[in-house]
């Protein structure tokens, strides 16, 4: 089934092609962006269409009805300025809703002064995660919501096996909260203080980062 929300990716290096290849493959239309030529060339059949084009180029924008898109995303990566003048002219040419890619805080916060809706950090976040695994074998996957706030999904440490969550009282211990147990196919959402934790369960767990790190270390 189609869906009808029409997306934008503008800049296909190693992010922008694998959201749009994404979204693409979800269903949903998908208009790529890059003014390499070569690099529009290599990725005419993946998505809906692939056009060259300088984004910092205000009429070439335009010119593409850019304003119509439900959401377009900045994905250029080496180049800063690019990036934000992109990020800028869509702003000022009305785009509802703009997910930009930072390469750092500082980055972050300038596009998100100039009013992107969502700002992203792709390699912050992925490097943030690997290392939560490395620490942790129990680590599936780890959010960082904000510096003091993560949600985590762990494989339920042995020493929890065969306790209720009111018995294991992470909520107490560490400040963290089971949101869902994951069960195989079954997903038990919320699940209530007597649930038993068996082994293979997978726990997603949202807290404060300190309680979530506790977690994580548990075996
Ligand atoms: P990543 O780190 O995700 O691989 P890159 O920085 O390597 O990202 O790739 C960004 C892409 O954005 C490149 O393909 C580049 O050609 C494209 N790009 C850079 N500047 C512009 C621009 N002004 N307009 C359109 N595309 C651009």
């Amino acid at each position: 089934m189609k869906n009808n929300k029409q997306f934008a990716v503008i800049g296909l290096g190693r992010f922008g092609t694998s959201v749009a290849t994404a979204l693409y493959k979800l269903g949903y239309e998908v208009l790529a962006i890059d003014s390499d030529e070569e690099r529009v060339q290599k990725f005419s059949d993946e998505v809906t269409h692939v056009v060259q084009a300088d984004t910092t180029d205000e009429n070439s924008l335009k010119a593409l009805g850019i304003r119509n898109f439900d959401v377009v995303v900045v994905a250029i990566g080496e180049d800063i300025q690019a990036n934000t003048l992109t990020t800028l002219l869509l702003k000022d040419l009305g785009v509802k809703y703009i997910v930009a890619k930072a390469r750092n805080e500082l980055h972050g916060k300038m596009l998100s002064k100039i009013g992107a809706d969502r700002i992203v950090y792709p390699e912050r976040d992925m490097g943030l995660r690997v290392a939560h695994n490395l620490v942790s074998t129990n680590v599936l996957e780890y959010i960082e919501l904000s510096p003091d706030l993560s949600i985590v999904e762990v494989t339920a440490p042995k020493s929890l096996v065969g306790q209720s969550l009111a018995e294991a009282n992470l909520r107490v211990k560490y400040e963290v909260n089971v949101v869902a147990i994951k069960r195989g196919e079954e997903v038990i959402v919320p699940p209530l203080p007597d649930e038993k934790i068996k082994t293979g369960d997978i726990l997603i767990c949202v807290g404060q980062t300190k309680g979530i790190q506790k977690l994580e270390e548990m075996e």
